[in-house]
Formats: C-alpha cells, structure tokens, sequence
C-alpha cells in the first residue's frame, strides 16, 4: 500500500504562525523520511511553490492554482512527462483552461456585478492585505496562468451565488477562504487524482490522506481515504466542509498547529 499524503498550503501548512512555510517544509521531510509520498495541492502558483522548495530543499509535485495544473517537482519519469510543458519552474501538465480563454467564458457574469473584483486588478496594497504577503511575494502570486481568482465582496452567500452561476457556464468556482477561484476544466479535485496515481495511489485508495481547511479543498479531500479538516484561530471548522464531508477528522487545534500534529501522528503510525 502506497502511503500518500496531499495538502493544501495556506490555512493549513502555513498560516501566521509559519508564515513562510519552514516548519511546514521541516514536517513534509519528515513524513518522506518516514516513507510517506507527498504532494502538495494548492491556489498558490507554480513560482510561489518553487519558492518554497528552494527554501524546502526539497521538491515535492504539487497542484498548483487550485487544479488548474500540476508542477511534477522530483515525480519520477512517467506517463505524465510526455504531456508536461517546459516552464522556469520545470514541467508542468496544463489541466484547465488557459486564463486569457477562461477569462472570456466568464466575463460577462462578472463585469454585470458591482462587487466583484479581479485578482489582477488589485492594487500591490490591496493585494497584500487580500493574501497577508509582503510585497516582494507579490509577484510570483500574480504569475497565474490557469486560473481567475475573485475577490467577492458582501456575504459568504454572495460567492455561494456566484459560483452556482458559474457552474451554469461549464466553469468551477472554489472558495478558498479568502479569494473564489474560477477555473475551466479542472479543479483540485482532478488535480489531486493525477497526482495521487503520479505517486503510485490512486484517487480512493487505502493509505491516501487529505488536510485541507476551505470548502475550495473539498473536490479534493473527497477522493481521499482520510480527510483532516482545519480550523482557522478564533472560527469553527467551515460548516459547509461538514456537510460534504461527513466522515472527515476535525482538527481541534486551529491553523498549522493542528496541521503538524495531523502529520505528526500520521509519521508516528508508520514507525
Ligand atoms: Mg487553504
């Protein structure tokens, strides 16, 4: 049995309390050391996760900007490299949409609303605030090729509305907590399933597990035999998580606190 484990980064991995991912980077070699497959399933972009494995030493694959493509890192050669794309940042499989096209199926039900905002649109100060990051990491967050991150302004519902619109169009909405992100033709949840058999498990599979902490991780933690769902400092875990999965594990301990004691324990099980 292949002991797969896949994440998402911010909320989970890394939050305020790691705000640059060094711990996080320290417990994902831990679990390899200890003969766990990784990968790493997030919004951020494919620069922003290169970043981290420079300062990881270590290069673990990972679904970039929330499925729309999967960045191989140290994957060994297999079937998926002769459908990867050469980039700064090694191979790369595209799986949605390129964003210029993706941007034309959805701009008309965005421009029609008033509060709405693209991500590309944001100043480097409002964009900072939107992602908690310094401005010298914005512009590797801005290098996004196949996906269309929203800034939705009101209610929770008001995105809940949106992306129902969007389904309507053939496009997927995730709400990642703090920002919708649009996609066509893919989402984490197919993201997650190249990548599972990428690592030698496949998408249900006994020994594959899932941390994520925004309705926008469910697609993915769904294809996953365990599901850790975290909880952000000061809120419950997101009610709508509950809902879609109803035998995920609650962590108690909010933020990337919670996320190392999920992955301390799993490293502990496979002594
Ligand atoms: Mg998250």
């Amino acid at each position: 049995m292949v002991r797969a484990f896949l994440t998402d980064l911010d909320g989970c991995a890394i939050d305020a309390a790691d705000p640059k991912g060094i711990r996080a980077g320290q417990a994902l070699a831990m679990l390899r050391a200890r003969g766990w497959a990784v990968g790493i399933v997030t919004s951020r972009t494919a620069a922003e996760v290169a970043q981290l494995w420079s300062l990881w030493d270590l290069r673990p694959p990972a679904v970039v900007e929330s499925g729309g493509a999967l960045l191989l890192g140290d994957l060994p050669d297999g079937a998926l490299r002769s459908r990867a794309m050469p980039t700064a940042f090694g191979p790369v499989v595209p799986l949605g949409a390129a964003a210029d096209d993706l941007w034309e199926s959805m701009r008309d039900a965005v421009e029609a609303r008033a509060d709405v905002r693209r991500f590309r649109q944001l100043s480097d100060a409002e964009l900072s605030e939107v992602l908690g990051l310094p401005t010298e990491d914005l512009a590797r967050a801005r290098d996004r090729r196949w996906s269309e991150p929203l800034v939705v302004g009101g209610p929770r519902e008001s995105r809940t509305l949106l992306g129902a619109e969007f389904e309507r169009l053939g496009l997927h909405a995730a709400d990642g907590g703090k920002l919708l992100h649009v996609l066509r033709g893919s989402d984490k949840g197919r993201g997650a399933a190249e990548l599972l058999t990428a690592l030698g498990s496949a998408p249900g599979a006994a020994g594959s597990v899932g941390v994520g902490d925004a309705p926008g991780d469910v697609s993915f933690l769904q294809i996953v035999a365990s599901a850790f769902v975290i909880r952000a400092e000061g809120k419950p875990h997101f009610p709508a998580m509950l809902a879609a999965l109803p035998r995920a594990h609650l962590v108690a301990e909010p933020g990337s606190a919670g996320w190392r004691r999920v992955v301390a324990a799993l490293a502990a099980a496979a002594d």
